[in-house]
């Protein structure tokens, strides 16, 4: 039987067409110029990329919206696999093929090394950890010197000193790294212990799954058989309607106690504050340690812009770093995400960066500064334009999914370019409470790490505002 072959690669053109559309010229440029079309399998399309690090980017930004667009063009699934491939090596692999056969071109695509999983990966996979997450990694500073000091011990000696530790701080200070690198640093110390990382929100879905399909029993004894429980963002317990969930973790809470089990928990304020909680509950945080992470200072941001540097393999000069660090003041996550861009635009262009190019890379670097006045007006006729709808169906009650998502992402965009509180923003948002805002802005951000296609719809939001700005 002869072999099938096929050939998507006009369905390839074509997304690409439709896809350059949608971004902007920097955006294409940045992330799709360089990527060039390999073959054809039965149900996939090999595109060559230059790097691993340009694959997980592209995966991490653009799969989702790559796949779907091939999927409507071409009328049915088709996955994209990449093939790592150096610019100079694609040459090379040219000239091989002129003279001979063994082309190295052929070189089996870079997933296959990577897909055995070992030992360690399962384990991760079943703790919740990240193992990319550790105190090697974190940078300690006159900001956070309790807070690191505190979990490294944790890690050493769990369920001795600090039983329970809430560590406390604002968006993109190192929260869920440090919670992690606890968990992760007491596995190497204590590969016995069962260890258990979970967000507050996975913890209260897994809840209420447990109870509708009456598995309430493998919840309790997975979370009260924890040598160690880690719960990130407990501030999301915070709202009146989980008094459920408010109760499960109480039980969990003093059985673990009871038991000399160690919890760290994470949360973006002191316990005191949750005031959506139970009193008993959030008495129950506010026992043990609070420790806060604040704001990193300039020498901070510079020491942990050369960390993540460093661990990336990659090189900027003094006076970018400096730039860097005196433009990107807010969080260690903006900061970072300039350095993810700065880093890809060197890689493309196989240039140095200097101070002009960071300068206008970084030009509209997403959320990096609050912008001067911009009324939450224009806000809202942006991203009801945008959504196709009218500004009252976003302000407005209905609750069902198509407004729902633009009116989270209206809220989470005024949070991100305004001074505004979330009790004013709620009040504006059709007399909201500022639970609701903060949710709105937790959801948004969630859907940011899972779906790579809303990123550049709230940058190109993000643009049209800041170019409109008052008014
Ligand atoms: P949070 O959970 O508080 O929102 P994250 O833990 O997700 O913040 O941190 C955001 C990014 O900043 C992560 O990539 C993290 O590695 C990095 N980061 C934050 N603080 C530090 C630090 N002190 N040293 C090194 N990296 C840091
Ligand atoms: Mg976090």
């Amino acid at each position: 039987m002869k072999e099938e072959t096929w050939d998507y690669s006009i369905f390839w053109k074509e997304a690409m067409n439709h896809i350059r559309e949608e971004l902007s010229e920097q955006e294409w440029i940045m992330w799709f110029s360089n990527m060039e079309y390999h073959k054809s399998g039965g149900s996939s399309i090999t595109v060559r990329v230059p790097s691993t690090f340009y694959r997980d980017q592209v995966q991490q930004r653009y799969l989702k919206l790559i796949e779907s667009k091939l999927a409507e063009i071409s009328g049915h699934k088709l996955s994209l696999e990449f093939f790592i491939q150096k610019k100079d090596e694609t040459e090379k692999a040219a000239d091989a093929a002129k003279t001979g056969p063994n082309s190295p071109g052929q070189a089996p695509p870079d997933r296959e090394k990577s897909e055995r999983p070992d030992k360690d990966a399962v384990w991760r996979q079943k703790s919740g950890l990240n193992g990319a997450y550790n105190f090697d990694q974190y940078v300690i500073g006159e900001n956070n010197t309790l807070a690191v000091n505190a979990s490294i011990a944790i890690a050493n000696n769990p369920g001795s000193a600090y039983n329970p530790c809430l560590i406390y701080g604002g968006v993109g200070l190192g929260k869920t790294h440090l919670i992690q690198a606890i968990g992760n640093s007491a596995h190497e110390k204590h590969p016995d212990l069962k260890i258990v990382y979970v967000t507050a929100e996975t913890f209260t879905n897994e809840f209420i799954n447990a109870i509708q399909n009456k598995k309430t029993h493998i919840f309790k004894n997975k979370y009260r058989s924890a040598d160690i429980l880690l719960i990130d963002d407990i501030h999301f317990f915070a709202d009146g309607k989980k008094e459920s969930t408010q109760e499960e973790l109480f039980h969990t809470f003093n059985a673990l106690y009871d038991a000399n089990k160690q919890m760290v928990f994470t949360c973006d304020r002191p316990a005191l504050e949750l005031k959506e909680l139970t009193d008993r509950l959030r008495s129950r945080f506010a026992r043990g340690l609070n420790a806060d992470l604040q704001p990193p200072s300039f020498e901070i941001r510079a020491a942990i812009l050369k960390k993540k540097l460093q661990q990336k393999n990659a090189v900027l000069s003094d006076d970018v770093i400096h730039f860097i660090c005196s433009s990107i003041t807010s969080n260690v996550r903006d900061l970072e995400a300039a350095l993810l861009r700065l880093i890809a635009y060197s890689e493309l262009v196989k240039k140095e960066i200097t101070l002009d190019i960071a300068r206008e890379q970084l030009k509209d670097n997403f959320s990096s500064q609050k912008a001067a006045n911009i009324s939450i007006n224009t806000i809202l006729r942006a991203v009801a334009d945008y959504f196709n709808m009218s500004q009252s169906d976003i302000k407005g009650k209905r609750r069902n999914k198509a407004v729902v998502l633009p009116r989270q992402i209206a809220m989470y965009i005024t949070r991100e370019l305004t001074e505004f509180s979330t009790t004013e923003i709620g009040l504006e948002f059709g007399g909201r409470d500022h639970t609701t805002v903060m949710h709105a802005c937790q959801r948004v951000e969630s859907y940011l790490t899972t779906n790579p296609t809303l990123e550049p719809t709230i940058r190109s939001l993000i643009r049209t505002i800041k170019s409109q700005g008052g008014g």
